[in-house]
C-alpha cells in the first residue's frame, strides 16, 4: 500500500478487544505474565509500552526500513548513533552546515572518548572522499537538507564512499520527511528523525526516532543503548506522535506548496536573496529534483541584506503573522534568526531569517513579509 494509506490508518489499526480505531493509551508500565508465567505480549514499558511500539511501526513502513526504534528526542536518538558506533580511536564525519547543537555536542563527545572528527562540506563529494580513513571511518553523518541554508547532500553517491571505505552512512531527515526523501532507497543505513518536527507536527510533542534498513549488529548495540539508557517516550507522545503521523503527507504537500509559492514570491521582492531548494536559482537544484519527491520541502531561508544582524532582527520584529520561535514543522509558521541564536563562531549569515512555513494561508504569509521587508 501506498505511504499515505500507512500513516493515515497507522496502519489499519484496529483494536483487538473493541474495534476502537484510535489506539488505545495504554498507562500500565507493566504486564501481567499468564497462568503459565510467559509473557503475553509486553512486559515492561521501557522498550515494549504499545503506543510507542505502534509509533515505531508506522515510522519504519513510510521510510521503508526493517525497523524503527522512538526516543526521547531527536538529540537521544542522533547522540545514540556516535555512541553505539564509536570507540576510542574510530573517526567520524559530519558535515559543516547542519543542526548546529548537534555539532556542539559531537565536538565534546569526541574529544573526550578519543574519536577522531571531522567537519566536511558533504556537498562536496570530493571532499567527503578526501575526508574518509578506510577501515577507521566508523560514520558519516549527513543532514539534507541543512539546516539554515538548505543546500543538499547526494545521498547515493556519499553512501557509495561511505561503504567503500568501510563506514555506514546516517542521514538526519527531519527536514526532507519521507514525504520529500527515503534516504534508504538512496542507500542510507540509518535515518534520524527529531520527531518533535513534521512527525509530530503541531509543536506539542518531544521526540526522536531512528529508522533502518537492516537488522544487523550497530542496531542491536542501539536497541541495547536504549533500554540500559531509558531515552524512551511514553504512551502520551506516543499517541501524539501517531496522531501527526496521520496527516503526515497533507500537512507536509500542503506546507511544501507554500514555501515553493512564497520562495518565488520572495525572490523577485529587491535586494532579498532566497535559498530554497525548488528555486531554478539554488546551486544544487538538478540534486534536488532527482532526490527529493513530491515537492521541495517547507523550509527556506532569506537573506535581507545589510553588513550586520541588524536589518534581519528588524525584520523580524515587524511581524504580525509569523511567530518568532526556535523550532520547526508545526501547523503555524515560526521565523527565527540563527546567527542569534547561534552565536559568535557560527557559519549562519548575520541577515539570514529561517522561515518553517506551516499551514497557514500562503497570501497572510507573504503580505506580512512583504510589509515586514518594505520597512528596511
Ligand atoms: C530539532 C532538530 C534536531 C534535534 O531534535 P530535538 O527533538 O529537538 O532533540 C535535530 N536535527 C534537526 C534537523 C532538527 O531540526
Amino acid at each position: 500500500m501506498k505511504p499515505e494509506t500507512l500513516a493515515a490508518q497507522a496502519l489499519h489499526a484496529i483494536d483487538a478487544a473493541t474495534g476502537a480505531i484510535v489506539p488505545p493509551i495504554h498507562l500500565s508500565t507493566t504486564f501481567a505474565r499468564d497462568a503459565d508465567y510467559q509473557p503475553r505480549g509486553p512486559t515492561y514499558a521501557r522498550d515494549e509500552s504499545p503506543a510507542p511500539v505502534h509509533a515505531e511501526r508506522v515510522l519504519a513502513a513510510l521510510e521503508g526500513g526493517a525497523a524503527a526504534m522512538v526516543f526521547s528526542s531527536g538529540m537521544a536518538a542522533a547522540c545514540a548513533v556516535f555512541r553505539a558506533a564509536c570507540r576510542p580511536g574510530d573517526h567520524v564525519i559530519a558535515p559543516r552546515v547542519g543542526y548546529y547543537a548537534l555539532r556542539g555536542w559531537l565536538e565534546r563527545f569526541c574529544a573526550r572518548w578519543g574519536v577522531g572528527f571531522d567537519l566536511v562540506d558533504t556537498t562536496d563529494l570530493a571532499a567527503v572522499k578526501a575526508a574518509l580513513r578506510p577501515g577507521t571511518t566508523r560514520l558519516v553523518w549527513v543532514e539534507t537538507p541543512a539546516n539554515p541554508t538548505w543546500e543538499l547532500t547526494d545521498l547515493s553517491a556519499v553512501a557509495a564512499l561511505a561503504h567503500a571505505a568501510g563506514a555506514r552512512l546516517a542521514v538526519d531527515s527531519t527536514t526532507a520527511t519521507p514525504v520529500h526523501t527515503r534516504p534508504l532507497e538512496h542507500g542510507a543505513d540509518l535515518v534520524m528523525h527529531s520527531a518533535t518536527k513534521y512527525l509530530g507536527g503541531h509543536s506539542d510533542v518531544l521526540a526522536g526516532a531512528l529508522v533502518t534498513a537492516k537488522l544487523d549488529d550497530t542496531w542491536a548495540e542501539l536497541a541495547q543503548l536504549r533500554h540500559d539508557e531509558g531515552a524512551c517516550i511514553g504512551p502520551m507522545e506516543a499517541y501524539l506522535l501517531l496522531r501527526g503521523m496521520r496527516t503526515l503527507y497533507a500537512r507536509v504537500e500542503r506546507s511544501s506548496r507554500t514555501a515553493f509559492w512564497l520562495a518565488e514570491r520572495l525572490a523577485a521582492l529587491p535586494d532579498i536573496t532566497v535559498r530554497y531548494p525548488g528555486l531554478g536559482s539554488h546551486p544544487q537544484h538538478a540534486l534536488a529534483a532527482r532526490q527529493m519527491q513530491r515537492g521541495y520541502g517547507s523550509m527556506l531561508s532569506i537573506q535581507v541584506g545589510g553588513a550586520g544582524p541588524d536589518a534581519a532582527l528588524g525584520v523580524i520584529k515587524r511581524l504580525r503573522v509569523w511567530v518568532p520561535a526556535t523550532s520547526l514543522g508545526g501547523v503555524e509558521s515560526l521565523v527565527e534568526h540563527r546567527y542569534s541564536v547561534e552565536g559568535a563562531n557560527t557559519p549562519t549569515p548575520p541577515d539570514l531569517l529561517r522561515l518553517s512555513v506551516g499551514l497557514e494561508h500562503e497570501d497572510d504569509l507573504y503580505e506580512d513579509l512583504r510589509l515586514a521587508l518594505a520597512q528596511r
